[in-house]
Formats: structure tokens, sequence, C-alpha cells
């Protein structure tokens, strides 16, 4: 048993020392991330934990995933999940440099804090603790690249895990949740459609095809489709609100009003609460740009077109009946609510891959992607608890 003291005392400083550390890296999603899983790796190879890595095309982005090898090399492990990734911070807006860690009144400020370089910190503070020659089975660590972006990295880890054979039982994802059991969360598609048309002089629109025009009748369309969803809603969940729904938020496009434009684009998601809904707006999208708008523009040109961009498509998660992952978490954290989200997380994808999993972690979700980010000391500390009742239920 670790004693609360050196929660509060010894382990909680050194958490606080990794998280300082982590910040300074700007590991805004899309951008390198090679020296903040380089220091990971170190800090986990001082407790004896060997590492795999999965790298992205041009390798200046990789996942880490480190394993802890327990007495008995066939149990299957425990996996900690992290992204390393963050949402990018205008410095201008902060009250102080959002990559320098600011501590003031129990807090601590930067970017990454809450969502979720602190999970990240307490685990790797926690490494020691988890002696390979008393644990009954094997401890993993596994943080990821740009998941923020659309869970672009962890499907390189699931499918290496995969080639090689390997098993776990449980997968617990430390994002930001007030360290409360979170057992669903919608899914979360993020979309770009550009619409290339014909330029040419405003004083005879006939001739030109205007991309923003097609692109306010595709809009028109997406926000009918919106409104279906609200009448789709599934009588029992727990989503807030509880129908899927859909937001564009951004158009761009255009040169100025005495000018046919030639291109517009608009940035549009979905949080689908099932897949029913998530295929109801895809073919219902695609089908209208098919049918409806793409005959249309190519009778006046052919040139002209209309091209949907998958960003991101994370599925959504909804925990499996008995689930070993959350009746591990109610134990360890002795709540058993179960709380749904409507964000989406890369549990879907470990669930999907046979792992039983359940978000846990510290920091609250209204801090996340926010003008001076925080946790609180009490946040961490909780999930130092959190991991060390884990590990003395391993050992
Ligand atoms: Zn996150």
């Amino acid at each position: 048993m670790v004693e609360q003291n050196k929660i509060d005392g010894e382990i909680f400083h050194k958490t606080i020392k990794i998280l300082k550390d982590l910040i300074k890296f700007k590991t805004v999603s899309g951008k390198p991330n090679i020296s903040l899983i380089e220091y990971c790796e170190n800090e986990l190879k001082k407790s004896g934990a060997t590492s795999l890595k999965t790298f992205n095309e041009s390798k200046t982005q990789a996942n880490l995933f480190s394993t802890i090898k327990g007495k008995s090399s066939n149990d299957k492990g425990i996996v900690l999940s992290g992204h390393t990734d963050v949402v990018p911070a205008i410095a201008s807006e902060w009250t102080s440099d959002p990559y320098e860690a600011r501590e003031e009144k129990d807090k601590i400020y930067g970017r990454g804090t809450s969502d979720m370089k602190s999970f990240i910190a307490c685990t790797l503070a926690v490494a020691p603790l988890f002696e390979s020659e008393k644990l009954k089975k094997p401890i993993h660590f596994s943080f990821t690249f740009d998941e923020e972006t659309g869970c672009l990295g962890v499907p390189l880890v699931l499918a290496d895990l995969k080639r090689r054979n390997l098993n776990f039982s449980v997968c617990i994802i430390g994002e930001p949740t007030s360290m409360k059991p979170i057992t669903s969360h919608k899914g979360y598609n993020e979309y770009v459609t550009h619409f290339t048309g014909l330029s040419g002089h405003a004083s005879n629109p006939d001739v030109g095809v205007s991309a923003i025009e097609y692109a306010i009748e595709y809009s028109n369309k997406l926000l009918e489709l919106r409104d279906t969803l609200k009448k789709r809603q599934v009588d029992k969940n727990k989503f807030f609100p509880p129908y899927s729904t859909l937001q564009i938020g951004k158009i761009s496009g255009g040169t100025s009003a005495n000018v046919i434009a030639d291109k517009c684009s608009l940035e549009w998601e979905v949080r689908p609460i099932n897949k029913e809904d998530d295929n109801f707006i895809t073919k219902s999208i695609d089908d209208f740009t098919k049918e409806v708008l793409l005959p249309k523009i190519k009778k006046i040109s052919p040139k002209a077109n209309i091209k949907k961009e998958i960003v991101g498509e994370v599925i959504g998660f909804n925990k499996d009946d008995n689930s070993e992952a959350v009746n591990l978490i109610c134990n360890l954290t002795g709540d058993n609510t179960e709380g749904a989200m409507s964000f989406g997380t890369e549990a879907g994808l470990f669930q999907n891959a046979g792992i039983s999993t359940v978000i846990c972690g510290p920091g609250s979700i209204d801090q996340a992607h926010t003008v001076d980010e925080y946790i609180t000391y009490d946040q961490i500390k909780s999930c130092l608890k959190m991991l060390i009742s884990l590990r003395d239920k391993m050992i």
C-alpha cells in the first residue's frame, strides 16, 4: 500500500515536474511530437519498460506503446491510454505563455493540462511503482498522436499490436472526465466540402458557376438533415443533447461582390449517437450531391465540381455488457455512476479491437480546448490515487 502522504508529497511533486516538462513540448495536432515521445520512452525505461513505436508517413510523429512485463508474460495486461497532441493556443489571448506551466492557487495552467497531459504525467510518475517482478499481469502505456484531428495515430498502434498477436484485457482512457467513469460517447465526424465553380464577370451570372451559391444550397440541405436528426432521436439515451447533431463551423470563398466565386469550402461536423444516423447523413448528403447539385453545375461547366473530404471519422463508444473495464474503474474510484459524453475519443477504436474500455481521467472537459486551460491539484491527486489503487490490485 502506498500511503496518502506519499501521494500528496513525493509522487505529486514528481507528477507536477513531469507535467511542466510535457507542456513545454508544443505538440499541436499535425505537428511533430517525437521529442515528447522520446521523453516518455526514457521515463518509462527507468521503470524497466520496453517500447514499440509506430510512425506517420513522414516519420515526424510517433505513437509510443510501452510495457512493463508481469511475472507471467502470457497474461492479458491493462492499457493506460492518452493522446499527446493538443489543440492550438493563441498566445495573445492567454494570461501567460500557454506552453510554460504556471502554478497559481492549487491549479496549474497551460495548454494540455486537462486535455490530456496530466493523465500522461500521472502514469509516468506512478510507473516505477509497477515493479515487474511483483506484477500479476503486464501494464501498458499507449501515447498517441493526432487524436484531436480524428484519431489518426491510434489505428497504427492497434494494427501493430494485432500483427504482433498481442492481447489485452482492459483499456483506461484518461481523457478529462473529472475522474468520473464515462461509458459511452457520440461519434465525431469532420468534413470539408470543396466547391469548384467557374469564375466570370458578375454582370452575367448565368455563364459562370458560383461556388458560393452551390455551397449555400449544400448548407441548406445539411440544415434540413440536421432537423431530421432531431426527429430521429431514440427514446432512451444518456447523451446531451439526446440526438445526433450537425454543425457548420466555417465557410470560406469568393473574392469580391463583382466577381463570380470559383472556389468555396465548407467545414462541418456530425456527432452521431449511433451508426444508423451516421450512415443516414453520409448517404443523404452524398446522394443529394450526386443526383441534384452535380448534374446542375456540370451542365454549365464540366470542370465545376463538388468534393467531400473526410478530415476524420471517429466512431462512437458504448461499453459492452458486463464490461470488465467499467467494473474495474468503479472499483478503483469507488464511483459507480456511468456517464455519457458528446465528444469523441479513442475508446470506440480500442473497443473494436476487442479490448474492454472505459474513459476516466483527471481534469474537466469544460477546461479542454479553452483559453487559460488549467487543472486543479485535487484532480491530479485523485488520478494518482486511482493509478496507485490499480497498482495495488496488480501486485
Ligand atoms: Zn482529449
